[in-house]
């Protein structure tokens, strides 16, 4: 009987994965189905643009899998069973039996971290919510204000991007740290900066958010910020699938892998992207990125079929190349960084940043996507 390959979620670990697996291993007897929640691979790195009120493309799966040997199942896993080695779509009906399981589901907003997030907040994490924030801020008059809470990459893409689309709306960006960019070199940072305060957008360092109201935000220090949306934006955090599954996870759930991306608790599962704590050319668990998502998705493939055809596999290298922080659709800063995303002095600025971001994002679907044979496994994704 051929051997069974699932890889559960089609984002850029999941979807580069089954492509290259497929290809590595056409001559042997395998099979590779990837299952995913929707139909179409979703461009996330886009979605502030899709809240500010551009068009994305639409990219079919089965297209973005013609000519390749890979099956797609569309559904929603509910349950993984580790002992039957199965993952479930919601009912009994839809099982799949699989004897290398490939968890790439991503991650989520963090929408349960204070009182009224869950009710009254917004988030870019998925195209859904992305496009219920779109809708709330075609509705806000000029005038209104948009609270961003969260200034780490996604925060700043979605502020700059909200403020170039809609001047006449006032965008506040709350962050818990003294500054933002911090991760920037001094040029880059003092840039970013500039950047906010060109768009019109009011920066609260240093303020805790401690609850969401359906009319604003309550910080730490008493006082209260009247919005007409809230956008939460604090970082993403993993579903619950793989604890309850049982594999062995970190504290906020991402699946402990060893350096061939394996589970730690489960050989015969292995896990890819925002889903896995892998560990990082720096030794820190990589950071939920497309830069760490797409050298994952390849690098288990390498390591899967290696495996599968009696070799044994070296360690798969999750190392950066740059921060790549678009501020609307004229304007960005790309920080180059090391291996180890410590920065280094160089940094690209302005309409320059933004165009080298554009034809990051482009080629990602273009060509990376594709699972082809990679040079290096090192980062250089948007
Ligand atoms: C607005 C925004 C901007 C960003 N900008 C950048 C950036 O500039 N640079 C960068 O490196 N990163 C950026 N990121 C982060 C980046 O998008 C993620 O790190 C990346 O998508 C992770 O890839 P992944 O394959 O692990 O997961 P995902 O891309 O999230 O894909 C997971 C897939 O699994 C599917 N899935 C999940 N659960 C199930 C289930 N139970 N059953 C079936 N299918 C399931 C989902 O539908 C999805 O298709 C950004 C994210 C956002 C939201």
């Amino acid at each position: 009987m051929s051997h069974r390959i699932v890889v559960l979620g089609a984002g850029y670990a999941g979807l580069s994965a089954a492509k290259r697996l497929a290809r590595n291993l056409r001559r042997n007897d395998v099979t590779v189905t990837l299952v995913n929640a929707s139909d179409r691979f979703v461009e996330r790195v886009r979605l502030h643009q899709l809240a500010a009120g551009q068009r994305l493309a639409v990219l079919p799966l089965r297209q973005q899998l013609s000519g390749t040997p890979v099956r797609l199942v569309v559904g929603r896993v509910t349950a993984i069973d580790t002992t039957a080695r199965t993952v479930c779509m919601g009912d009994e009906q839809r099982v799949m039996v699989y004897d290398t399981l490939v968890y790439a589901a991503g991650s989520q907003a963090r929408l349960d971290e204070v009182p009224g997030a869950a009710e009254h907040a917004h988030a870019v994490a998925s195209p859904e919510q992305a496009t219920r924030l779109r809708h709330r801020i075609a509705e806000i008059e000029s005038g209104g204000t948009v609270a961003v809470v969260g200034a780490g990459l996604t925060g700043l893409e979605t502020a700059s991007e909200l403020a170039e689309s809609h001047p006449g709306l006032h965008v506040r960006l709350f962050t818990d740290a003294d500054d933002v960019g911090s991760r920037l070199a001094p040029r880059g940072r003092t840039h970013l900066r500039r950047a906010l305060d060109r768009l019109g957008v009011s920066i609260h360092p240093k303020t805790v958010v401690m609850s969401v109201r359906d009319n604003g935000v309550d910080t730490l220090d008493g006082r209260a910020f009247a919005a007409d949306a809230v956008v939460w934006s604090t970082g993403f955090r993993v579903p619950d699938l793989a604890r309850e599954a049982g594999f062995a996870t970190d504290d906020g759930g991402r699946i402990l892998v060893d350096a061939t991306l394996r589970s730690v608790s489960h050989p015969e599962v292995y896990a890819v992207g925002d889903a896995a704590a892998g560990a990082s050319v720096s030794g820190e668990p990589s950071r939920m990125s497309c830069q760490a998502a797409l050298p994952m998705g390849r690098g288990v493939a390498d390591v899967v079929a290696a495996r599968l055809t009696g070799r044994e596999s070296g360690p798969v290298r999750i190392g950066y190349v740059f921060t790549n922080i678009s501020l609307g659709r004229r304007d960005g800063v790309v920080q180059f960084t090391r291996a180890d995303d410590r920065p280094r002095r160089f940094v690209l600025t302005g309409r320059a940043a933004a165009a080298f971001k554009e034809a990051v994002v482009r080629s990602t679907v273009r060509s990376g996507l594709r699972g082809e044979k990679h040079r290096s496994t090192r980062g250089g994704q948007p």
